[in-house]
């Protein structure tokens, strides 16, 4: 029951066999905040940093983004917290009207590529979190890294900015831990190579998901086609996975996959670190989690990878978590 799984709040999520996964929150603004840590939540896993953005005609300036990071970062006393670099452009656009719309947004000039092309925008946001980062344990993540070239011309831009705040006499801290957004399926492919120059991977499946099987997330027309438990989705999964086991760096999910407690079992055997997802679905997926064996999981996910079509995957792991739960 939903008292029992929060009364469960400062229990760890670990399986039966003893893997524990750490239970984090998906945020889009600080005032979130008490509502991840009353569902007992270990962190943040992502925090959409864009929508500060949003719905207004200036960009916030650096000590509006610094304030908001420092109150996120001092609000987690010391619990990690992984800031996403801006993912604005696509259906996200900043200010009012004044953007071109792109035919194909989705795969247009959005996320890191957006920042990229925006220099001074994205300096701006990586001095706040630079001079922010003393104030907890913070982690930077960049989205939609589609190759090894963006990875380090986004990590060279977040390295100039520390020089350059470190001449001034900026108090800095020590090294921030980089990390990428798994989300296409290019990165999907290469991620032993990404795994060599990230310090973490955090997977995002709604884009995983839109760009593997080519269906724009916004169109209903093709929504029938969006399955998380697509062959090609939890192949994905398994290599990226490996990809950061053998690199030995954590690998996280912050994907609407991750907050279903449906698929708990199967992200227990495929052996995620970390799963990111809103307050109110960590007890359901702690709950299963708890109850379950990852020897048993890892069956389960073997059986389910022999069926081929979506349809039998996730009519048969439905079955099975009825079953059991
Ligand atoms: C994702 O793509 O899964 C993700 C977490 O990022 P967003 O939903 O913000 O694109
Ligand atoms: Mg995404």
């Amino acid at each position: 029951s939903e008292a029992r799984a929060l009364a469960a709040k400062d229990l760890p999520a670990q399986s039966t066999d003893g893997f524990r996964i750490r239970l984090v929150g998906n945020i889009e603004f600080p005032e979130e905040l008490p509502a991840l840590l009353s569902h007992g939540a270990e962190g943040i896993g992502l925090y959409r940093t864009e929508f500060m953005f949003l719905d207004r005609k200036e960009a916030p300036s650096e000590e509006e983004q610094y304030r908001a990071y420092r109150q996120v970062l001092e609000a987690m006393e010391g619990r990690p917290v992984t800031i996403r670099t801006l993912d604005l452009g696509g259906d996200k656009v900043p200010g009012k009207g004044k953007h071109e719309k792109e035919p194909n947004p989705a795969m247009g000039l959005r996320a890191i590529r957006y920042c990229l092309a925006n220099r001074e925008l994205f300096r701006v946001q990586l001095r706040a979190l630079l001079r922010a980062s003393v104030h907890g344990n913070m982690r930077v993540m960049f989205p939609l890294i589609s190759g090894m070239s963006e990875l380090r011309e986004a990590r060279s831009e977040l390295e100039a900015c520390r020089t350059e705040l470190g001449r001034a006499g900026v108090p800095l801290g020590k090294r921030i831990p980089i990390g990428i957004m798994v989300e296409t399926p290019s990165a999907a492919l290469i991620a032993d190579r990404l795994a060599q120059e990230a310090d973490f991977f955090s997977v995002g499946t709604n884009d995983l998901i839109q760009y593997s099987m080519a269906i724009d997330r916004q169109n209903r027309d093709v929504a029938y086609l969006y399955k998380p438990l697509h062959l090609s989705v939890l192949r994905s999964l398994r290599n990226i996975v490996a990809a950061a086991r053998d690199a030995r760096i954590p690998v996280a999910m912050c994907g609407e996959m991750a907050g279903d407690s449906v698929y708990a079992l199967v992200l227990l055997a495929l052996g995620f670190d970390e799963l990111s997802m809103t307050a109110g679905q960590i007890p359901s997926v702690k709950s299963v989690l708890r109850q379950s064996s990852r020897a048993e999981a890892q069956k389960l996910l073997d059986e389910a990878m022999a069926l081929t079509t979506a349809e039998e995957i996730e009519r048969f792991i439905r079955i099975e978590m009825d079953k059991r739960f």
